[in-house]
C-alpha cells in the first residue's frame, strides 16, 4: 500500500510536469473507485491550468485555476506519466491529457483509490479532521505526549491515528517504535514524555529517509510503472516476525495490534 513517503515521491515525481501545463482532457474509462469519479470531471478540468501539486497526509492536490483534483491512491493506486494516446491496459482508469502531449495516467487495481473535484479542498470533509504532517513543527513529542494522557490504547495505534499524526502507517509505525526502543504494545498514556520526545524524531527521520529514497527513484514516472522503490529500504521490524532482531539477535515476535500485524523485538523494545 502506497504510505506518506510514497505520494511524497509521487508528487515530486509528477509536478514538474503538470504544473503550469494546460489540460487538453480528461479521460475516465471506470468511475468506479472508492467513490465514484465525478461525471463533470473533463468538463470542470479541461482547458484549465494547473497551478500547483501539494500533498496533505496521502491526499494529492492537483489544484487547477478553478478547483481542485483530490487523489488518493487507495491500497495500489499509482499515477504516472503517459505520452497522451497510448493505448490503456486494465486497470489503468483515467488519463489527464495535457497541452504538452503527456497525460498523467492513473492505474488501480484494486480500485481503493479516489479522484474527486472540490473547490475547497482543505475544508473537504475527507481533509478537516486530520492532524498535523509529521515532518512539519507541528508534529512533536510533546503532541504525543499531551494526546496520550488518559489514552489506555496500544501505542502503537495510537500513533497511527490520523487525528494523532498523519502519514504514520504500519511499516514506519513498527519501524519509529524499534529505533525508539518501544514496545507496541505497552499503553499509550503509559509512555514518558522524554521517550515520546524521542519517538516523533524517529518517525521524522524514518519518513525523511524514506522520502530521500523514493527521490533516486523519479526517472520513473514517465514511462515507467510509477512506483516508488520504497520497498528497497532497509527494514529492522517490519515483516520481520520470528526472524532474528538485526541488533541483538533475540527472535522478533509478531502480535496483533488494531488488526495490524506487529513486529517488535521483546529485548530491545520496552
Ligand atoms: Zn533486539
Amino acid at each position: 500500500m502506497p504510505e506518506l513517503p510514497e505520494v511524497e515521491t509521487t508528487r515530486r515525481g509528477i509536478a514538474p510536469h503538470l504544473e503550469g501545463q494546460r489540460v487538453s482532457r480528461v479521460i475516465v474509462r471506470d468511475r468506479r473507485l472508492r467513490w465514484p469519479i465525478p461525471e463533470d470531471l473533463d468538463i470542470r478540468l479541461s482547458g484549465q491550468k494547473i497551478v500547483v501539486v501539494e500533498r496533505r497526509a496521502k491526499y494529492l492536490l492537483i489544484q487547477a485555476e478553478v478547483g481542485t483534483l483530490i487523489s488518493h491512491l487507495g491500497m495500489s493506486g499509482n499515477l504516472r506519466l503517459v505520452q497522451a494516446g497510448l493505448p490503456a491496459l486494465k486497470h489503468e482508469h483515467v488519463d489527464i491529457e495535457l497541452e504538452s502531449g503527456l497525460a498523467l495516467r492513473y492505474t488501480d487495481p484494486r480500485r481503493f483509490g479516489a479522484m474527486l473535484w472540490s473547490l475547497d479542498p482543505h475544508n473537504h470533509e475527507l481533509l478537516t479532521r486530520l492532524g498535523p504532517e509529521p515532518l512539519t513543527d507541528l508534529f512533536d513529542g510533546l503532541r504525543l505526549y499531551e494526546l496520550s494522557r488518559g489514552r489506555s490504547m496500544a501505542v502503537k495505534p495510537f500513533i497511527m491515528d490520523n487525528a494523532v499524526v498523519v502519514g504514520v502507517g504500519n511499516i514506519y509505525a513498527t519501524e519509529a517504535l524499534f529505533a525508539a526502543g518501544i514496545d507496541p504494545r505497552r499503553e499509550a498514556k503509559s509512555i514518558s514524555k522524554a521517550r515520546y520526545i524521542k519517538l516523533a524524531i524517529e518517525i521524522k527521520r524514518i519518513l525523511a529517509a524514506a522520502i530521500e529514497r523514493g527521490g533516486t527513484t523519479l526517472r520513473d514516472f514517465i514511462g515507467g510503472d510509477g512506483q516508488p522503490g520504497y520497498f528497497q529500504q532497509e527494514l529492522f521490524a517490519y515483516g520481520r516476525g520470528e526472524k532474528p532482531c538485526k541488533v541483538c539477535g533475540t527472535n522478533m515476535r509478531e502480535v496483533k495490534l488494531g488488526q495490524r500485524a506487529s513486529v517488535y523485538c521483546p529485548k530491545c523494545q520496552k
